[in-house]
């Protein structure tokens, strides 16, 4: 029987007894049924959960029910902590709206699951969900530039600019211009190119932190023009 890995995006109320699961897996985004999993004798209940990596019988067609599901991780370290628990949901929304059918599917969903790994492992997780929102801008096909100046490809005296996408030098700064120093770029591309599997992420700063999340969300407004519900519940964390 061949089986496929998923993670539960979202999950949403289907009549009485039933939820609709839409799922991200290494053959891109699906959405199930699972029949009775809201009956509290139903065994299957925490297989819809959102966030938890399910296994299951292979779907013959969309909106097939799900069949033989197992948990394979249920991140409950991850779901301990109300913070971490926003993070994942945050990525999970990101997932879900922004990445399309044509995409490199395999390798989001590796990435995801070291990411969910790292975070449940009680790292930080505030610095995997930066590593993330990042990577999924160069995913998306918005790479961001660490190299020259985007206008006159100078390599000195640069300022991350982010609604240029990247580095600018200072001849070209216009005055309205956001910009951030050059330690603060550093740090960017520290989580930029950063490979989850062989390194950790070195520790910043709080005032760091705070730039690199003030440049995430310029980047995502300009590039993505999608915010999720989630990161509008961590700035309302943030300032308790
Ligand atoms: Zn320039």
């Amino acid at each position: 029987m061949e089986e496929t890995k998923g993670l539960v995006l979202q999950s949403l109320d289907y009549k009485d007894n039933h939820k609709i699961l839409y799922l991200y897996t290494a053959v891109g985004h699906q959405t199930l049924l699972a029949y009775g999993v809201k009956k509290m004798n139903n065994i299957q209940r925490f297989l819809s959960q959102r966030g938890s990596l399910i296994q299951y019988k292979t779907p013959k067609k969309p909106m097939d029910s799900l069949c033989d599901g197992e948990l394979l991780n249920g991140y409950d370290s991850i779901k301990e902590d109300p913070t971490t628990y926003t993070r994942m949901l945050h990525i999970l929304e990101l997932v879900r709206h922004v990445i399309d059918d044509h995409s490199n599917h395999p390798k989001m969903f590796q990435f995801l699951v070291k990411i969910f790994d790292q975070m449940n492992q009680l790292k930080d997780a505030e610095l995997y969900q930066y590593i993330f929102e990042l990577k999924l801008l160069h995913f998306i096909g918005y790479g961001l530039n660490f190299k020259q100046c985007n206008i006159c490809g100078n390599n000195k005296d640069l300022v991350f600019h982010p609604s240029s996408g990247g580095v600018i030098c200072r001849h070209h700064i216009k005055d309205f211009s956001v910009t951030y120093p050059y330690d603060t770029y550093e740090s960017l591309a520290h989580l930029y190119f950063i490979d989850i599997s062989q390194d950790t992420p070195r520790q910043l700063s709080s005032t760091e932190r705070s730039h690199i999340s003030d440049i995430i969300a310029l980047l995502y407004d300009e590039f993505v023009g999608y915010q999720t519900k989630s990161s509008k519940i961590l700035q309302q964390m943030k300032k308790i």
